[in-house]
């Protein structure tokens, strides 16, 4: 039994892959095989075309931060111990922008335009949840 009390990401069908690409320390985006949109969040219909013709690719792990705020207080009780939280958007060489957090970094020292890299925090044995930190 984990010690981890923040929510967690329920699993669908269609999201299964995506949490077994984290457990092995693999970013995956979804891709439409029929357009071929590269999606993110996953979905099961192609957000653009609406084909169920959807695959996987592996992200290769780099990003850039196109916007973040730093949080020093206002969360709920289970984020305290996380404080500050450096929310981001970040976008991926893929095409994608996702919402992510930056950890591991001096909050103060985040810039518009750095260069990140994917990094995975297990939390339980079935999630695996995919952060960025900055590149060394
Ligand atoms: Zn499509």
């Amino acid at each position: 039994m984990s010690d981890y009390n923040k929510p967690l990401p329920q699993i669908q069908p269609f999201t299964e892959a995506f949490w077994e690409g984290t457990r092995n320390k693999q970013l995956l985006i979804q891709t439409c095989g029929a357009c071929d949109a590269r999606i993110f969040f996953p979905r099961r219909q192609c957000p653009e075309c609406w084909s169920e013709d959807l695959g996987w690719i592996e992200a290769s792990g780099k990003a850039e931060i196109y916007a973040f705020s730093v949080t020093y207080e206002g969360v709920e009780a289970v984020f305290r111990d996380d404080l500050p939280i450096v929310l981001a958007w970040v976008d991926l060489p893929e095409g994608i922008r996702m919402q992510t957090n930056i950890i591991d970094c001096d909050p103060e020292s985040i810039e518009i335009g750095q260069q990140v890299e994917v990094v995975f925090k297990k939390v339980t044995d079935e999630i695996t949840l995919p952060y960025f930190r900055p590149v060394q």
